[in-house]
């Protein structure tokens, strides 16, 4: 199939939209920007364009796709029974990087919601996709635009290296604002529950709706609890080589680095390291990368996925990382940074 490149680096152009709409309109798949990642859409109402995603992604079939829309009273038609702490929420964080778990109505396929009867409901924050959600009719399902297991894409060069030649449009928004994706809130329950952390934390939540609490899977250490949202359970945003997080006080934490990358080195490989600029020059015998500045913790979880990509493409032979318990987005940082060394720490 030949992959189609729109250019709306800067901003909406409304021919491609058009095109692009059409698109969806017809059961292809778009790779569109949001504020998050990049996503991979397709009409969320038509069951074989959302089985194509799976397809694209080789995505297991019990992992649901969140559902997105571009204005607050479209959500009547996917939803039933929706409680009021929804719209409360919809009018602090939407658009913005907050997907709430409600119950489905009979007009979403269980090809999209992974058999469940709940569906997961996002509004991005990004000019291109919610002209292409209005034109694309409404309700456009979209994963992360990778291959199943994978880093997330965060450039539009990221999505083609995984889905050129796969899917019938890439648009090209430029890099993305956060670099992760979003919060999940599970809306179900008695109280609601995060499914997965993100650039929404657990306070800013509660700020608005009262106690929130954190699913049981995302936090203990007991391999038979599992998490309650299906694709946190696989490793996910994994690179190719093993990566191991180093702990610890900050000196210490550098010099076992060293010694890791100085060993790597005369077994005749070579050891990559997550650094920041603070401690950048301190490593020696591998490929260093800054991730950002510890005093920036946007511009730590902005480069994550991409240093992993960069350090597949160079090929290291394993990945020792600092740990970042950054203030405010920590915890959604730490979370995927453990998913993608398989939670492989060590301890200094
Ligand atoms: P991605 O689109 O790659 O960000 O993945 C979507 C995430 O949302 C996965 O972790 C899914 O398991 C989760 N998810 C989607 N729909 C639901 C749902 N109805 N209930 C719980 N988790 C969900
Ligand atoms: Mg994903």
């Amino acid at each position: 199939m030949n992959t189609v490149l729109e250019n709306m680096t800067d901003g909406v152009h409304e021919d491609g939209i058009r095109r692009a709409g059409r698109v969806l309109r017809n059961g292809g798949l778009v790779a569109f920007p949001t504020e998050t990642v990049y996503g991979l859409g397709a009409d969320a109402l038509d069951q074989d364009a959302a089985r194509k995603i799976y397809q694209a992604k080789g995505r297991p079939s019990d992992n649901p796709l969140i559902v997105h829309i571009a204005d607050w009273e479209t959500i009547e038609k996917i939803t039933e029974d929706l409680p009021a702490w929804a719209k409360l929420l919809s009018d602090a964080f939407w658009p913005g990087p907050l997907t709430m778990v409600l119950k489905k109505s009979a007009a979403v396929p269980f090809a999209t919601t992974g058999g469940l009867s709940t569906v997961a409901v996002r509004m991005p924050d990004n000019a291109v996709a919610l002209a292409l959600i209005r034109a694309g009719g409404g309700y456009i399902a979209a994963p992360s635009a990778n291959t199943s297991g994978r880093p997330s894409p965060t450039t539009a060069g990221h999505v083609a290296e995984d889905m050129d030649g796969v899917i019938d449009m890439i648009i090209d928004g430029g890099p993305v604002l956060i670099g992760l994706e979003s919060t999940i809130v599970d809306l179900t329950e008695e109280i609601p529950v995060i499914l997965r952390p993100g650039y929404i934390s657990r306070e800013m939540l509660q700020e608005v709706v009262g106690p929130v609490r954190l699913d049981r899977g995302l936090i203990s250490e007991d391999p038979s609890v599992h998490p309650k949202a299906p694709g946190m359970k696989y490793r996910h945003y994994a690179p190719q080589a093993p990566l191991f997080i180093v702990e610890g006080s900050e000196n210490r934490v550098r010099e076992k680095i060293n010694a890791l990358t100085a060993a790597e080195h005369e077994r005749g490989g070579l050891a990559g390291v997550i650094a920041t600029d603070e401690s950048l020059d301190f490593y020696e015998h591998a490929a260093v990368k800054s991730i950002g500045s510890r005093d920036e913790e946007l511009s730590i979880a902005q480069h994550l996925y991409a240093i992993l990509r960069e350090f597949d493409l160079m090929k290291v032979s394993v990945i020792y990382s600092e740990s970042f318990e950054t203030p405010r987005m920590g915890a959604a940082i730490m979370n995927r940074l453990m998913k993608a060394a398989g939670h492989q720490v060590i301890h200094v």
